[in-house]
């Protein structure tokens, strides 16, 4: 298991709840034990919970010591070796494996000349968010934001409602374009605004200039003009960590890509936010970086790499059923006081049209549709409508149906 965090602890919980009693070895390169990010850029950002709140859990009986696997924190793995089935770690050492798990996660893009300044940040580890909340706490008054994504878009979120200043820059027309699409996306920018956010679009930064002292003062634009920042929260998307597998023979783009099932290679399977599978369901190359998906898709690769074990075993690929990896994702973002749900693909969208509640009030249900199909709705302040939605995109019904489907009963 290479990556010791949700995809893979939950991998290494399935191998263990379906009966594999070998050796398992956690191989992380952060230090602490695998912990949850979700709060990074919510509860903890906000000063309302410290870190011993994060660490992830198992629902095993004896917790997680009762998993029985070996941790090897704090090691970075630097390459594999497919043909002699190791993995190289950055010591030199060759850990070998009948089956390997990559769960090794994403790491985010930084903004070039950013390095070494102080005052700007990025936001994946319990690190870097301690990094934010240490400089908000020591008195840093106006945040900039770069990249309206889901972890901008709740840094600007959690900083606003600590009294900054705080203005969101995006070089696309809305925020959380790509995730929501143009309509929806201005719905997000309305949301902030509502709060007293700058929100400026179709803006891009030129570069970030830094005082005497080294901290950061101001961000500059690419129309010439510039805005006085202390602080700076980087959040322009992420770079799967796939480095330590180029030249290992997988087949490496945006992300491990594995088969329908989730396998990448005999014996060896991909899960979370590394990894990226053709869903059936969705006609597309999938990769997803939600919590929810690094649970299901460890689970489901874990079994899979059983069902090759016992066939490789018994000389025979086809001795279990070969179940393909075929969710609606879904994910949840806490900004201000609304939670925000989207289940399934908003992307090449033919329409949004919104079936309950207003966009106005921020409290709705929107759907998307592809051709005839829902493929994706989203919520806000809706969650048990949202999860009606979600059961008829799994079932793969069609437009007429989910507009026919607004439940009385369901409506609050
Ligand atoms: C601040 C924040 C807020 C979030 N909020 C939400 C939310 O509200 N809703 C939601 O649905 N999702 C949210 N997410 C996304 C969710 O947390 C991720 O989808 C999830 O953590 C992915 O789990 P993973 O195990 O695939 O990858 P990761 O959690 O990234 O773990 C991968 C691990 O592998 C390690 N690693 C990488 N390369 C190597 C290597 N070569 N050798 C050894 N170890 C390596 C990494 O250091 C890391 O510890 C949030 C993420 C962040 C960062």
């Amino acid at each position: 298991m290479v990556g010791a965090s949700l995809a893979g602890l939950r991998a290494a919980e399935e191998l263990r709840c379906e009966g594999f009693e070998g050796g398992i070895t956690v191989v992380g390169d952060e230090v602490h034990a695998p912990y949850d990010r979700p709060p990074l850029s919510k509860q903890v950002l906000a000063g309302h919970w410290d870190v011993d709140r994060l660490p992830l859990t198992v629902g095993v009986d004896g917790g997680i010591d009762a998993l029985d696997l070996e941790w090897r924190l704090g090691t970075l793995a630097t390459g594999l070796d497919l043909d002699a089935r190791q993995v190289i770690l950055v010591d030199g050492e060759r850990l070998g494996f009948d089956g390997l798990v990559i769960a090794t996660g994403a790491t985010p893009r930084r903004l070039p000349g950013s390095e070494g300044l102080a005052g700007v940040h990025t936001l994946r580890t319990v690190d870097d968010c301690l990094a934010v909340r240490d400089d908000v706490d020591a008195g840093a008054r106006r945040l900039v934001v770069v990249g309206a994504g889901f972890i901008g878009a709740e840094v600007a979120a959690t900083c606003r409602t600590r009294g900054l200043d705080v203005t969101i820059l995006e070089a696309l027309p809305v925020p959380l374009g790509q995730a929501l699409g143009e309509e929806m996306g201005s719905v997000m920018a309305g949301l902030h605004r509502d709060h007293g956010v700058d929100v400026r679009l179709g803006t891009a930064v030129a570069g970030l200039d830094g005082g005497d002292d080294g901290r950061v003062e101001r961000v500059r634009l690419a129309d010439g003009t510039s805005i006085e920042a202390d602080l700076v929260v980087v959040g322009i998307g992420v770079t799967p960590n796939t480095s330590w597998l180029e030249g290992s023979g997988l087949t490496l783009d945006d992300g491990v890509v594995c088969d329908a099932t989730t396998l990448a290679a005999p014996g060896v399977v991909g899960a979370g936010d590394v990894a990226r599978w053709p869903s059936r369901r969705f006609g597309e190359l999938m990769r997803v970086e939600h919590w929810d998906n690094a649970i299901a898709m460890g689970a489901h690769a874990a079994r899979r790499l059983l069902a090759w074990l016992e066939a490789e075993r018994a000389g025979d690929e086809a001795t279990r059923e070969l179940e393909p990896y075929d969710p609606v994702p879904w994910f949840w973002s806490d900004q201000y006081d609304r939670k925000i749900q989207l289940a399934g693909r908003s992307a090449g969208a033919d329409e949004v049209r919104v079936v309950d509640g207003s966009t106005d009030e921020r409290r709705f249900v929107a759907l998307y549709r592809r051709g005839d199909r829902v493929v994706g709705a989203l919520a806000m302040n809706r969650p048990r409508q949202l999860l009606a939605y979600q059961r008829l995109i799994d079932h793969g019904a069609s437009w007429a149906e989910a507009i026919g489907s607004a439940d009385p009963n369901v409506r609050s």
